[in-house]
């Protein structure tokens, strides 16, 4: 059964959740004109977060991190964006002599061995893109959800990362559920894997599907402590509020 006939389901409100998140996205894209960014997974929730800046024009530029790690259904859908959004997206690859040093020294299976160098693994692979990615912007989006996991229930709309640009979360309150309904109803193109029971997709090497009943992150990481299961890409800062829009 397809995600969609799984988990698509038009709830009360979700009209308006969909306004709030394009009214957070306008008032971020006019506050930091040619100096923001969405940094897409390729995960549902961005995907829709892509299908919202394109469908409104929002003047938001799309960029994702090509690990090297990667499913090949998580990069085919980088030309499928392309083709139906008419943009081009921005990839940010890790420093090849990094990425050859480090597993030379610790192996393609370091990140099973030990959090730090999963974490290091992380750091080369995601961070040290991301970093490239945003030196120029001063405010990125994210597709973070509230209901993903404990270490993201108080997800803001607004919030400064630790370098102190503008991090905003539009679908912040969005349920799984409106996710997928906004998928079905906009026919936004996803991710395979997630018919397959891979809700949230990363690394292939990190990422398994979930059982029936299990965590939404439960395949991230999954032989992780669950407090330790994020890769440093999102550290939680105190929220700010946007003109206009409710944080
Ligand atoms: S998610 Fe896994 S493969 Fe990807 S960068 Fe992190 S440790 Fe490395």
């Amino acid at each position: 059964m397809s995600a969609v006939a799984l988990y698509a389901r038009g709830t009360e409100g979700f009209d308006s959740r969909v306004a709030h998140a394009v009214a957070v996205l306008q008032s971020a894209a006019s506050e930091h004109v040619g100096r923001i960014v969405q940094a897409t997974s390729l995960g549902a929730e961005d995907m829709v977060v892509t299908d919202l800046i394109a469908r409104h024009h929002l003047g938001v530029a799309v960029a994702t991190l090509q690990t090297g790690k990667l499913h090949d259904e998580t990069l085919a859908l980088i030309p499928r964006i392309e083709q139906r959004y008419g943009l081009a997206v921005e990839i940010y690859a890790p420093a090849a002599e990094s990425v050859v040093h480090f597993v030379r020294t610790n192996g393609e299976r370091a990140m099973y061995q030990s959090i730090e160098l999963r974490k290091a693994c992380c750091g080369i692979r995601k961070l040290e893109p991301l970093a490239r990615m945003l030196a120029e912007r001063s405010a990125w989006v994210t597709g973070l959800r509230r209901e993903q996991s404990n270490t993201r229930a108080v997800v803001p709309f607004s919030e400064n990362d630790e370098k102190g640009r503008i991090k905003i979360n539009p679908l912040a309150d969005w349920s799984w559920a409106d996710v997928w309904h906004y998928i079905a109803s906009h026919d936004v193109p996803y991710n395979p894997l997630h018919d397959q029971f891979y809700p949230s997709i990363g690394c292939a090497p990190c990422t398994r599907a979930v059982a029936v009943g299990e965590d939404f992150r439960a395949g991230r990481w999954w032989w992780e402590d669950e407090n330790a299961k994020e890769c440093g890409l999102h550290v939680a800062e105190a929220p700010v509020s946007l003109m206009g829009v409710r944080a």
